[in-house]
This record gives C-alpha cells, sequence and structure tokens, in this order.
C-alpha cells in the first residue's frame, strides 16, 4: 500500500455522510460573494449598486497574475458592496446580490467546448477566466499551478482523492456521483502538458470509489487510479506525491520541482465544468458534519450562502454546539460567526458538542518524543517548541519550522495536550516577520 513515512490514524468518521448523495441547495434571498477567496491579489468589484447580474458573470477581477475573477452564483440585482467577515477570519470587499430566482446563464452555457482545438496557454487562461483555484482548502489559483518556472518540466499530474481528513466525504461523493468529470478534468490536464502519466490517488478506506474509478478508467491510456493507506495527512501535496512516486519535494521547493502537478477532485471537476458547459466556479460539494448537526449531509452550494443557512438546511443544530468548523477537524478553521458565507475553499461545515471536544487541559511535555515520530516533514515539534518559548526565534528556524504543513499531527498525539502545533506555528510567524522587517 503507498504511504509515507510519520502521520496519525484518528478516526475518520466518515460512516456520517458517506452514504448521503450530493444535495443541490436551492441558494437563499441573499448572497455574500467575497472578492477574495483566493490567495494572491484580491479582487475589484466590477459592477454597482443597482446593477443586474446573471448568473456565472463576472463580478470582481484583477490585473495582478496571481488572482482570479469570481462571478456572480445566481441571478440578481446588486444590493451592496460592503466588507464582510470571511471564514478565515480576514476582512474583504464583498458583492452582496439579492436573488431573482431565475438563475438567468451569462454567456454561452452549455456550449461545449473542445480541449483538444487549444493551445496550452489558451487552456490556463480559461481556467483562470473561470475563476479556479485549490479547492482542497488552500485557494491557490490553479493557473498560476499550471505554470511552472522555466525550466521545469512536469511528467506527471495526480488527482487528489485522498479526503485524508476526518469526517468530510465531500470528494467521495464526486467520485461516486460524477467520476467522468474527474476523469474529464484530468484529461484536459494531460492534454495540455502534453503528457500521458495521470494518477488519482485514493485512501483504501474509499473502496466503492477506487472500484467505481477503476471501472471508468480502464480505458483511459495512461490514468491509473492508485490506492494509498488511510493515514493523515496522506492528501497533503509532498506525502502524497512521496507516497505515489517516491520522488521528494525538496525543501522549501515547490511540486513541479519534481516534474508533478497536483489537483484536488473537486478542482479537477472545475476544471471540467468549464470545457464541457463552459460554467465557472459558481458552486462547490460541502460536507455538514458531526455531532453537532440534526441532518449530516452533503450539499451542493452556490458560493455566497452564508453557513446559518447551509446549517438549518441540515435541520439545524442539535445539542450544546461548542465549536464550528470550517474544513476537517485537523487543518480546519474555527468559526465565531455563522453569518459568514461559503467560499471556494469551504469543504466542510463541522459542528462539534463537549463530546468531540473534551480534552485534558494539560499542556505539558514529558519529552516522550511522539510528535517527532509522527511528523511526516520529520521535524521534532518540542525542540521547535521550547526554542519559541525562551525567543529563540534564529533556533526555531535552524530546527525548520518553516517547512512545518501545518497538519496538526503532532498535536493530535500529544499525550500532554502540549499543543506544539500553535508554538511551531507562531514561530513560523514571526520568522515570516522578521523577515520582513528585515526586508
Ligand atoms: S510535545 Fe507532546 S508529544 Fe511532543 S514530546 Fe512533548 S509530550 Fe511528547
Ligand atoms: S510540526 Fe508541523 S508538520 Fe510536523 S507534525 Fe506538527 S504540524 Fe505537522
Amino acid at each position: 500500500m503507498l504511504s509515507f513515512r510519520g502521520g496519525v490514524h484518528p478516526h475518520d468518521h466518515k460512516e456520517i455522510t458517506k452514504d448521503k448523495k450530493i444535495t443541490e441547495l436551492s441558494p437563499p434571498d441573499t448572497l455574500y460573494i467575497p472578492m477574495q477567496m483566493h490567495i494572491g491579489a484580491p479582487c475589484v468589484p466590477k459592477v454597482e449598486v443597482g446593477e443586474r447580474v446573471l448568473m456565472g458573470q463576472i463580478i470582481g477581477d484583477s490585473d495582478a497574475y496571481v488572482s482570479v475573477p469570481v462571478h456572480a452564483s445566481v441571478s440578481g440585482t446588486v444590493k451592496e458592496i460592503k466588507k464582510i467577515l470571511l471564514p478565515n477570519g480576514s476582512m474583504s470587499d464583498a458583492v452582496v446580490i439579492e436573488n431573482d430566482f431565475k438563475d438567468e446563464p451569462f454567456d454561452e452555457h452549455g456550449k461545449n467546448k473542445d480541449y483538444t482545438k487549444f493551445s496550452r496557454q489558451e487552456i490556463i487562461k480559461m481556467v483562470r477566466e473561470a475563476g479556479v483555484v485549490g479547492m482542497g482548502g488552500a485557494g491557490f489559483p490553479t493557473h498560476v499551478k499550471l505554470s511552472p518556472p522555466e525550466g521545469k518540466v512536469i511528467d506527471t499530474v495526480i488527482v487528489n482523492g485522498a479526503e485524508c481528513e476526518p469526517y468530510l466525504t465531500s470528494d467521495y461523493r464526486v467520485m461516486l456521483e460524477n467520476p467522468e468529470e474527474v476523469i474529464y478534468g484530468l484529461k484536459v490536464l494531460l492534454y495540455a502538458f502534453g503528457i500521458k502519466n495521470g494518477y488519482i490517488g485514493i485512501e483504501d478506506n474509499k473502496k466503492e470509489a477506487i472500484k467505481k474509478m477503476q471501472e471508468k478508467t480502464k480505458n483511459e491510456e495512461g490514468i491509473r487510479v492508485v490506492a494509498l493507506k488511510t493515514k493523515y495527512p496522506q492528501g497533503s501535496e509532498k506525502q502524497l506525491i512521496w507516497s505515489i512516486t517516491k520522488r521528494e519535494v525538496p525543501r522549501g521547493g515547490l511540486p513541479a520541482d519534481v516534474g508533478v502537478i497536483c489537483v484536488n477532485i473537486d478542482t479537477c471537476c472545475a476544471i471540467a465544468k468549464k470545457f464541457l458547459y463552459n460554467r465557472p466556479l459558481i458552486r462547490r460539494i460541502v460536507t455538514v458534519s458531526g455531532s453537532g448537526i440534526k441532518e449530516p449531509q452533503n450539499f451542493s452550494v452556490r458560493i455566497g450562502t452564508p453557513f446559518s443557512y447551509v446549517i438549518e438546511a441540515a435541520g439545524g443544530m442539535a445539542g450544546d454546539v461548542k465549536k464550528v468548523i470550517m474544513g476537517g477537524p485537523m487543518m480546519g478553521i474555527a468559526q465565531y460567526d455563522l453569518n459568514v458565507p461559503v467560499v471556494k475553499g469551504t469543504s466542510a461545515i463541522l459542528l462539534f458538542t463537549e463530546k468531540e471536544l473534551k480534552q485534558p487541559n494539560t499542556d505539558v511535555c514529558f519529552r516522550c518524543g511522539r510528535c517527532s515520530y509522527v511528523c511526516p516533514i520529520n521535524l521534532m515539534p518540542y525542540y521547535i517548541a521550547d526554542a519559541y518559548r525562551i525567543g529563540d526565534i534564529e533556533r526555531c528556524e535552524k530546527l525548520g519550522a518553516l517547512d512545518c504543513i501545518e497538519c496538526g499531527c503532532c498535536s493530535f498525539t500529544c499525550p500532554g495536550n502540549a499543543k506544539p502545533l500553535s508554538r511551531v506555528r507562531e514561530a513560523k510567524r514571526t520568522i515570516l516577520e522578521n523577515r520582513r522587517q528585515k526586508a
């Protein structure tokens, strides 16, 4: 079974939603579409208050290369343009649209675009036009990923179907319900790079998805479906690349340094939708799960729908909810305001009661070394945490704090609940801040 060094085995809790088919969630009266749902420059609104917009119309864009346009996810009227809170805790301008419930499409929706008629540069341009970003949570613009630096030769494309975070089943459902779109998206990418070496990597706790994708790809030249050992963080880019190709992305390097491009399942579908139906990215699949929700679901949600609306559509809260997280429990972001909108990176909304959160509040390091044993990057989190505690930032840097992928394995495994990740993360921020100040 393909795997990597380190990692942990949290209970996956996927049984809660794995059999829940993707349901199209009807959009709300008002949608809040942020101008920044990606890494890079924020978009500037391209519409005015009172203007009528159509579904799929560009409502925000930027001239910066590292940025993607933002589209209206419904048709309606622009009610306001204002700053709103995002699920990652930052503030962003947002176009507020009053839905007219007509879903009147912009441009030529439904028109099939044969990708083999386009050059690589045209394909990359179309991916940008569709507003496609990494939908595993990072939000990195996909067109930038598809444009590796001069001299880097890409020979492999990996579709990340690991979905290693507990509770999440949105990618799993997509593989079962829309395998053709995943394969089509991968074929577009292979064609763009002129190569025939594509992998779809799936953890072996998703046997039905492996079977389905193997069936659907059996006549596809150069596409292989590979089973990965169920272990967190199998879906982390560097770990996935190592598991499948045994190539090691160098410290501070990119997958392109070892000839690989990795894309998420939903990202692959977003690329396919652009070429199959000329549709931009205006929806995403969201798992709603945890002990704090009445009817766990997998929804297809319009971008800009408030979390509170999604939670109500899933029957509302159950019991005494103590924590709401966007994304998985290992790397997700805790929320303090449920009016935040679903963004391109919202893979899940998880609601937890006391049952899931109970932990001894000891904050003690026993020097057991478990955090180091499980760290997939070979770091020594307790040493970094110690150095940070006494303010020795130079030593934190020497110990490789910047290489931490913030997977949370160290904190998960720590018997003393010493939260080593929190200190490693703080050390990373301090190192970067010091560098900025020096510059
Ligand atoms: S931080 Fe936790 S896991 Fe790491 S050595 Fe200390 S007690 Fe062990
Ligand atoms: S130090 Fe960073 S990379 Fe290593 S286990 Fe902790 S969070 Fe993961």
